[in-house]
C-alpha cells in the first residue's frame, strides 16, 4: 500500500502518521521527493483502514499495490535511486562504464586491463576471483589471491572494484570490495542475498539463466528487505532457443525495469552474446535502450584468457566502443 502525502505536510505531522502505521506492525518506506512524499508500507496491511487514512487531512491519497514486490517497487519510490560507490554514482542519469576481464589471471593481467579501461572512461572495474564454471575442470579464479590483485590494480587505477561472490562463507574476504556481485547462477539464492540485505555495500545483481524479470525483482527484494536498498539489477542474456549466440540478450527489460522499479538497470553484452564482435552493437543498443551502464568483458590478450576469451574485447576494441556509447548516450539525452 502506498500513502501520497499532500504538499508541504510538517514534519512532525508526518512523522505522527508514521508512528501511528508502525503500530500497526507495518515497516514504512519514505520517499521525500521534490514535489511529494510518498509513504510505502511494508507487512500486513489488510488491518490498515484504507478509508480511514484517506481522510487523513494530510493524506492526498492511498492505493494498494498488487505487486508482490514493495521495496523495490517504483511506486513506493517515484524517484530513479542513485547507487554510490565511492565518488562513482549510477542510476538517476549517471553512467556505470564497468570493464574488465572475466578473471583476474595474474598482477599484470588485471592492472594491464585496469589502467587501458580507465583511460578508456571506464569508472568501475570488474574481474572474478571467484568463477561459477560449467565445468568443475575449468579455471575456477585465483579467490583469496584473485581479490587482493584487483585491490593492487583498483590503488593503481583509483577504480572501484565489483567482483562475484559465490558462497556467504567468503563473505569476510570481501570486506574491502566495493560492490558485490550476484552471478546469474546465484540469483536465486535465497540465504545468500538475505545475508547480502545485511551489508552496507552495493550489490550488483543479475539476471538468472532463465528467469522472469519478476523474478529478478523479487531477488532484489531480499537484498532491500534485509535492510540493504543499494541494488543495481543487471540484464545478462536469456536460455531461448538462438543457435548462434551463448544467450538472447532481452532489451525490452530495460525500459520494463525501468517502468517497474526505481533501481539502475545494467547491460551485460559479453554473456549475452558470447561472441567479441556481437559485443558492441548490443552494448550500443542497450545504451539506447536506457541502461544505466554496460558491464564489458575486456582483456589483453584474449587468445589465452583462462575463462570467456571469445567474447571479450581488446582493449583497444573497447576504446573504440566506449567513444561509441558515450555518443549515443549524448543523442539519447537529446
Ligand atoms: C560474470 O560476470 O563473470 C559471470 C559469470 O556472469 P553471469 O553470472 O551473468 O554468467
Ligand atoms: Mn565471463
Amino acid at each position: 500500500m502506498i500513502v501520497v502525502l499532500k504538499h508541504n505536510v510538517s514534519q512532525a505531522r508526518k512523522e505522527q502518521l508514521i508512528a501511528w502505521l508502525e503500530n500497526l506492525g507495518l515497516r514504512i518506506h519514505v520517499s521525500d521527493g521534490e514535489y511529494q512524499t510518498v509513504l510505502g508500507l511494508i507487512g500486513d496491511t489488510s488491518r490498515v483502514d484504507m478509508d480511514l487514512v484517506a481522510s487523513l487531512e494530510i493524506v492526498d491519497s492511498v492505493k494498494r499495490v498488487s505487486e508482490p514486490f514493495k521495496c523495490c517497487n517504483r511506486k513506493f519510490h517515484p524517484d530513479d535511486m542513485v547507487v554510490e560507490i565511492g565518488s562513482v554514482k549510477v542510476g538517476g542519469g549517471h553512467f556505470a562504464m564497468i570493464a574488465g576481464p572475466c578473471s583476474v589471471e595474474s598482477e599484470e593481467q588485471i592492472v594491464t586491463v585496469a589502467k587501458a579501461v580507465k583511460a578508456s572512461g571506464a569508472n568501475l572495474l570488474r574481474g572474478g576471483a571467484f568463477k561459477p564454471r560449467t565445468s568443475p575442470y575449468d579455471f575456477a579464479g585465483l579467490k583469496a589471491t584473485g581479490l587482493e590483485l584487483l585491490k593492487i590494480a583498483r590503488q593503481e587505477t583509483g577504480l572501484p572494484i565489483v567482483t562475484e561472490l559465490m558462497n556467504i562463507m567468503d563473505i569476510d574476504l570481501f570486506e574491502d570490495v566495493d560492490v558485490i556481485q550476484v552471478g546469474a547462477r546465484n540469483m536465486q539464492n535465497f540465504d545468500l542475498l538475505r545475508e547480502l540485505g545485511k551489508l552496507d555495500k552495493p550489490v550488483l545483481l543479475k539476471r538468472g539463466l532463465a528467469n522472469t524479470l519478476k523474478e529478478l525483482l523479487m531477488s532484489a527484494e531480499y537484498i532491500m528487505a534485509s535492510g540493504n536498498e543499494r541494488v543495481m539489477l543487471c540484464e545478462r542474456g536469456i536460455r531461448t532457443f538462438s543457435d548462434y549466440t551463448r544467450n538472447t540478450l532481452d532489451l525490452s527489460a530495460v525500459p520494463m525495469l525501468h517502468e517497474l522499479t526505481h533501481l539502475p538497470v545494467i547491460v551485460d553484452p559479453s554473456h549475452a552474446t558470447g561472441i567479441a564482435k556481437l559485443v558492441p552493437p548490443m552494448a550500443l543498443a542497450g545504451a539506447a535502450a536506457g541502461a544505466d551502464g554496460l558491464i564489458i568483458e575486456v582483456h589483453n590478450d584474449p587468445m589465452h584468457a583462462l575463462c570467456d576469451g571469445a567474447q571479450s574485447l581488446r582493449p583497444e576494441d573497447f576504446d573504440a566502443l566506449a567513444k561509441k556509447v558515450f555518443a549515443v548516450r549524448e543523442i539519447c539525452r537529446a
